[in-house]
């Protein structure tokens, strides 16, 4: 898949914000949803989208769409912080293929990391999700 292309409205993350595909949910309003990533590079890797735009990344989204996913993305980093007291949080986002993009709807990653713990692989190793589910409750807590 390359930058450029029509949305597949089949793609996990539309299915999550249809219902169609369960999602361990930290929070969500009209406009985004946060939920935690099944395939974590760290404890606490979580996800935000937008509920309503259909931009495959960040090239093709709306300036509303990056404004309010900007402000999630801060919303959770905070929120982690607070709940898991890591000692850095990245706020990743690709675009294309190439770049390491694999889910073509767009999405913010927000990664918490701990000193001396290297990075997860992306997109590998499945976590278990009663695990997830008490670190979304942790995270929420925080919000
Ligand atoms: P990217 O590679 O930037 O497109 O990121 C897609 C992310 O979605 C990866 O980190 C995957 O681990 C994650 N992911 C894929 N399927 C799901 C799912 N069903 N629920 C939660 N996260 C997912």
């Amino acid at each position: 898949m390359s930058l450029y292309g029509t949305y597949d409205e089949a793609n996990i993350f539309a299915r999550i914000v249809r219902g169609e595909m369960p999602a361990v949910k930290v929070f969500e309003d009209d406009q985004v949803l946060a939920f935690m990533d099944v395939f974590p590079q760290s404890k606490g890797h979580a996800l935000v989208i937008s509920k309503v735009s259909k931009a495959r990344n960040l090239l093709e989204a709306e300036q509303q769409t990056v404004a309010a996913l900007a402000a999630a993305a801060q919303k959770l980093a905070k929120a982690a912080a607070a709940a898991l007291k890591p000692d850095g949080v990245v706020v990743t986002q690709f675009n294309g293929a190439p770049a390491g993009q694999t889910v073509f709807h767009l999405h913010f990653h927000v990664i918490p990391r701990y000193e001396g713990e290297p990075l997860g692989r992306h997109g590998e190793g499945m976590a278990d999700i009663e695990e997830l589910k008490a670190l979304a409750a942790k995270i929420a807590a925080e919000l």
